[in-house]
C-alpha cells in the first residue's frame, strides 16, 4: 500500500507514511471486508457511510502538516481509522461523529488497539467541538457547500483546516485553509468524493 498507492501518487512525508504503517486497517473494518482492507478504494462501515481509501486519508493527513504538538479536531470519525493516523502526527485528537453505532464502535475499536491520545465525542460536528477548542488543525472528511464559521473561530493562530468543500453533495474540491493573523488563505488540493457533512452549519439532513 504505501509504495504502491502512496509513494507512487507522491506522499512524501516520512511521518505519514510511518503513521500509515503503523496502523492496522483492517481492524477497523468488518470481520468480512479483512481482505480488501488495504486495497485502492473506500469501503462500507455502516450507516451508509464508508472509511476513505489509504491515499485521501495520507492526503489529508500530509495537507495537514502535522509536526507532532498540534491539538487536532476529526469531523467525521466513522470507523475511527482517520483518527488513529492523525494521533501517530499530532499530540492530541478529537474526533467527532454524528451517528451513535459509529462513534460508539470507532470509540471501542480505538480503546482496544490503544490509542489513548484520541477522544472521540458524539454530536454535530459541522459545529466544531468549542469546548475543547481552540484546535491547531481542523481535518473533516464530510464535504459541505462553504465552510463552517464555527471552524474559524475554533482555530488557532497559525492554524490549518483541511476540508472538502463543493456545491454538489457527492463531489468537492479539497481546501486548506491557514490562519495567519486572522485572515485565512486558501490552497486548492483538488478534486474529490466525500460523504455529505450533515448539520447546522453543513447540508440538511433528508
Ligand atoms: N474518518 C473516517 C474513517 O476513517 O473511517 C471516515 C469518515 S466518512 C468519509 C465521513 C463521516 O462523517 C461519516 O461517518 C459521517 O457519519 C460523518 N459525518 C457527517 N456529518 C457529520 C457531522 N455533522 N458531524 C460529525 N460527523 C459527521
Amino acid at each position: 500500500m504505501v509504495d504502491t498507492q502512496l509513494r507512487a501518487r507522491g506522499i512524501c512525508d516520512p511521518r505519514v507514511l510511518a503513521a500509515m504503517l503503523a496502523v492496522p486497517r483492517e481492524e477497523f473494518v468488518d470481520e468480512a471486508l479483512r481482505d480488501d482492507a488495504y486495497g485502492d478504494w473506500p469501503l462500507p462501515i455502516g450507516g451508509g457511510q464508508t472509511i476513505s481509501q489509504p491515499y485521501t486519508v495520507a492526503f489529508m493527513a500530509e495537507a495537514a502538516e502535522l509536526r507532532g504538538d498540534e491539538k487536532v479536531l476529526e469531523v467525521g470519525t466513522g470507523s475511527g481509522y482517520g483518527a488513529a493516523v492523525l494521533s501517530q502526527l499530532g499530540a492530541v485528537v478529537h474526533t467527532i461523529e454524528r451517528i451513535p453505532a459509529l462513534a460508539r464502535r470507532a470509540l471501542s475499536t480505538l480503546a482496544r488497539l490503544r490509542f489513548s491520545n484520541v477522544h472521540v465525542h458524539l454530536g454535530d460536528g459541522s459545529l466544531g467541538l468549542v469546548e475543547e477548542s481552540p484546535f491547531d488543525v481542523i481535518v473533516v472528511t464530510a464535504g459541505a457547500a462553504s465552510l463552517p464559521p464555527s471552524y474559524t473561530d475554533q482555530l488557532a493562530e497559525g492554524g490549518r483546516i483541511v476540508m472538502p468543500i463543493g456545491k454538489c453533495k457527492s463531489s468537492q474540491h479539497l481546501y486548506r485553509f491557514r490562519n495567519q493573523h486572522g485572515a485565512l488563505s486558501i490552497d486548492d488540493l483538488g478534486t474529490f468524493a466525500f460523504v455529505p457533512l450533515i448539520g447546522d452549519e453543513g447540508w440538511r439532513a433528508t
